[in-house]
């Protein structure tokens, strides 16, 4: 390894800069303790990291929405960054017809013409009865039959089923319940995407975060950028008694008991001559045929005036293999039970590495989920009850 630090200063090795490897690195550092992070990729804030160009925040991984009701995690990250107000309302575009999301009275008049809560919830019973007669009183096994039942046929065959299966590469009945139950059905008139009493994007950006916990560590936080921890394994561990790391867990131990599955995407960006190409933040392309599942309009997300250029990215699905980004885990019984099996490996053979966040853990965790998280090994680690709550003069 080109010796650029002398890795006997330090007392953690964190592998990966995103929000779970900085977050610890930042905590280690307020009580004393000095990180070395190695990053693969050249920058660091993992897949929530953003740039800023022709005055437009772009963020580099698909549209990041800070959503919470967690009130300690909400004060935590509004220490690094001020946050706007946003409110992410997504319109979803089905074969040129156009439907507001997440599942509301507004979607429900849009493909029906139903009027009140009782004449949607009566449409979605006559189609959930006629479409899962069998189902009874078991729970719905699957994402289909899970749609299904939250919000009958018409709108699982218009905006879930395509979008789900081009998103997942799976059909939905091969994919589980739960990732559906990410989406707020209300019988109201309401866009909001999230159920969350906290939300909003920090003005110019999550990189921010994530380069003032650096700078507010005295020194105590060194970042390698451009470095895989796989090129040097074996240094690594030899040299860092402790280590936590946040890339795949399968690949920590060289696939061993075989591959978990991820998703993966491709994300292609456009600068356009004009001043609102789209009129939303986000538009959802949910039939089977459009390659790419939505399209981002990055200026709408700051607010931004009708004015200059704007800049726009599609984000394509793709299968994952070990070329590719894995950003998402495919969290089914069949991999659920392949990683108990890296969990077990790892207490038993790799006892002085921690393993977090999305990837470490494998589990389809939001950006709150990951600093709570975080927090909390945070706890673990010093044997600490810090409940990291700030005065109110310390949250800009
Ligand atoms: P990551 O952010 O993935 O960071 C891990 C880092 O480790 C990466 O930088 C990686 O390069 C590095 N790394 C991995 N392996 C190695 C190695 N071998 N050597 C060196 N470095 C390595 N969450 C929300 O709350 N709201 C949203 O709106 C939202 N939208 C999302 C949209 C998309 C398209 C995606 C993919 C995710 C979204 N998320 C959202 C989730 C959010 O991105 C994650 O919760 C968060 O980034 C996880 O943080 P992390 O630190 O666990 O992992
Ligand atoms: N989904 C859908 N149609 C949409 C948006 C989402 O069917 O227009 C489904 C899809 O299966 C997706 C899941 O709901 O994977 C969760 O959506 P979310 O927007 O939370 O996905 P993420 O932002 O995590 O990719």
């Amino acid at each position: 390894m080109a010796n650029k630090f002398n890795t006997k200063n330090y007392d953690y090795l964190i592998v990966g800069a995103g929000p779970f490897g900085m977050t610890f690195a930042y905590e280690a550092a307020k009580r004393g303790k000095k990180s070395l992070v190695v990053e693969k990729r050249s920058f660091i804030g993992g897949n929530t990291h953003t740039h800023v160009e022709n005055g437009i925040t772009v963020h580099d991984f698909g549209a990041h929405i800070f959503h919470t009701d967690n009130k300690m995690v909400w004060d935590y990250v509004r220490q690094f960054a001020e946050f706007n107000g946003f409110q992410n309302q997504v319109v979803a575009n089905y074969n040129g017809k156009l439907f507001n999301l997440p599942f509301n009275m507004n979607t429900f008049y849009q493909m029906w013409g139903t009027k009140t809560p009782a004449e949607a919830k009566a449409k979605i019973e006559e189609q959930k009865a006629e479409a899962l007669k069998e189902l009874g009183d078991r729970q719905p096994r699957n994402l289909e039959e899970q749609a299904i039942s939250l919000i009958g046929t018409d709108i699982y065959q218009a905006l879930i089923k395509g979008y789900t299966e081009k998103q997942w590469g799976r059909k939905a009945t091969e994919l589980p319940a739960f990732i559906i139950k990410r989406l707020p059905v209300r019988f109201i008139y309401d866009n909001n995407y999230f159920n969350h009493r906290y939300q909003g994007i920090p003005v110019g950006g999550y990189t921010q975060i994530f380069e003032n916990m650096v700078e507010r560590s005295n020194g105590l936080i060194d970042v390698l950028t451009d470095t895989d921890f796989f090129d040097h394994k074996d240094e690594f561990l030899a040299e860092f008694p402790r280590v936590l790391y946040t890339g795949m867990i399968d690949q920590f131990f060289d696939y061993k008991h075989g591959e978990l599955e991820y998703r993966s995407l491709r994300f292609e960006s456009e600068t356009i001559d004009s001043d609102n190409y789209q009129g939303n933040a986000v538009i959802n392309y949910t039939d089977a045929d459009t390659p790419f599942t939505r399209q981002m309009e990055w200026k709408h997300f700051d607010g931004l005036a009708d004015e200059g250029k704007t800049i726009i990215t599609r984000e394509y699905p793709q299968d994952w293999d070990r070329t590719k980004e894995a950003y998402y885990p495919v969290n089914n019984e069949k991999n659920t039970e392949l990683y108990k099996q890296y969990v077990k490996e790892a207490r038993e053979n790799a006892p002085e590495v921690m393993f977090g966040g999305r990837l470490g853990k494998y589990r389809y965790f939001d950006m709150d989920q990951v600093f709570n998280d975080a927090l909390n090994t945070v706890r673990e680690e010093f044997g600490i009850d810090d409940d990291f709550n700030f005065a109110h003069d310390d949250v800009k």
